[in-house]
């Protein structure tokens, strides 16, 4: 394996990544940047196609990525390097290997029809490669303009006679793999605008930066097949390539990038620990159990392309709340430091603040929702009873002065049962809610010296 690797992720910029785009673009930047490598990872924006494209998604694109730790050492993007995908369609117009082709979406429908009808492989006839300078002058009189495609080179000597021609490749995660050439049609690389296909501009750009690993979803073997063929015929290095299997809800549907559920910004949006989604990302359908890594140097090393599952691996979002509760329990009062200050903790509380709510957090933002309970105003709270009522309200003529620590919700509870002849839960219960507003949470022994005794007693009900 190389110490350097060359890498790209390169999404359409024409939604928002998912969980299973993440994949891939883990896959390549652990692959780069793990273990010692000092990878290059290149985000190459693939937006040619100029309906759907949008900058916005771009954008938030990267945003997304730079929240999960992926900064990439180039960007790149498609619009910005059409130059250099018409100098090569030149080049392989000159060699004979991108030939017009006329025919309307109708008609190609009709020769795969009549194709199937006769029981062979729907596979284009290259009738356009027999059109003479007069039949294309014709045409484009009437009006038609020309795409073009690319010659597959599945023929010795005479195109019309394809034979068998194997392409093979060692795939990094599916092992040794074989596309036959003659049972695909020539692909369109340009359009009648003149607009680049992706199968094309995807070469080009992977053969001029040097791209040497190509990781991608497994939707994209069969181009494998005609994209090393495409490789050669422009005189690039054949990068490895590595399919990994695609993720797909519960449901097993597929995930797309233009539904927006379960998209990286919502999760973003909902304050999910960004080291769950991508322990998701990367360890569904890897041999080993899901857990949650802390940083993408411990996910690096659990990464092992060769154990990643071949067929579809469903992904379960309720994972998610649990691998970020992990993370944040894990977390300790000076690596959030910075966040806790941010939502309003008192600098001096941060310690004990995070100590007692942690274990009580899935997301940081459950952290803020504690915050406003220790610190904030009195809390909305649910009716508490007659019965309840006269029983908080007494107890809460016998909170001892302060300095108030850890031991004071004890001593408290102790002269509450001593005056008032309740235990149990029939005690803390009406306590808990009178304080917090909430019949569930972190310790009353933990909060009460958070609230003090001042905004405890703005509590009494
Ligand atoms: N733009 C392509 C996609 O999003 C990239 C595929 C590739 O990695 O070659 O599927």
């Amino acid at each position: 394996m190389p110490n350097r690797p060359t890498v790209r992720f390169a999404p359409s910029p024409t939604g928002y990544l998912h969980i299973g785009n993440l994949r891939t673009a883990l896959f390549n930047w652990l692959y780069a940047k793990v273990e010692g490598r000092e990878g290059t990872f290149i985000l190459r924006y693939d937006d040619t196609d100029r309906e759907r494209s949008k900058p916005e998604y771009a954008e938030v694109i990267a945003t997304d990525l730079e929240w999960i730790g992926i900064r990439p050492d180039v960007v790149v993007r498609q619009s910005d390097r059409l130059e250099l995908y018409r100098a090569a369609a030149a080049r392989l117009r000159e060699a004979g290997l991108l030939y017009p082709c006329y025919e309307t979406p109708d008609e190609l429908e009709t020769k795969r029809k009549r194709l199937l009808a006769r029981g062979l492989p729907p596979v284009y006839g290259r009738e356009a490669l027999r059109l003479s300078a007069e039949d294309r002058a014709r045409l484009e009189a009437e009006g038609r303009r020309p795409y073009w495609r690319f010659l597959l080179p599945n023929f010795d000597g005479e195109p019309f006679a394809q034979q068998r021609t194997e392409i093979h490749w060692q795939d990094l995660v599916l092992g040794e793999q074989t596309v036959d050439l003659a049972s695909l049609s020539d692909p369109v690389l340009i359009r009648a605008d003149g607009n680049e296909l992706y199968t094309f501009t995807s070469v080009v750009d992977d053969g001029d930066m040097g791209v040497t690993h190509v990781i991608r979803g497994g939707d994209h073997i069969t181009n494998t097949g005609v994209q090393i063929a495409l490789l050669q015929a422009l005189g690039y290095e054949v990068p490895t390539f590595g399919h990994h299997n695609l993720l797909t809800t519960i449901d097993g549907e597929s995930l797309s990038k233009r539904s927006g559920a379960l998209s990286l910004r919502s999760l973003r949006g909902a304050g999910v620990q960004p080291m769950a989604v991508a322990s998701l990302a990367v360890l569904t359908g890897m041999s080993g159990s899901i857990e949650a890594a802390s940083n993408l140097p411990e996910l690096g090393a659990r990464l092992d392309l060769s154990t990643v599952s071949a067929s579809a691996s469903k992904f379960d979002p309720a994972e998610l709340d649990r691998l970020s509760a992990e993370i944040t329990h894990r977390l300790e009062p000076g690596d959030i430091r910075t966040e806790l200050e941010a939502i309003g903790v008192p600098p001096e509380s941060v310690e004990a603040f995070w100590h007692a709510v942690r274990a009580n957090c899935v997301k940081m933002a459950d952290a803020a929702e504690w915050r406003a309970v220790v610190f904030g105003g009195s809390p909305v709270r649910p009716d508490l009873g007659e019965d309840d009522r006269q029983f908080t309200r007494e107890a809460f003529d016998l909170l001892p002065d302060e300095p108030w620590d850890e031991r004071t919700w004890k001593g408290w509870a102790d002269a509450v049962k001593a005056a008032t002849g309740r235990k149990g839960k029939a005690l803390f219960m009406p306590l808990r809610i009178a304080l917090t507003g909430l019949d569930h949470g972190p310790e009353l022994a933990s909060l009460l010296p958070l609230i003090g005794r001042e905004r405890t007693l703005k509590r009494r009900p």
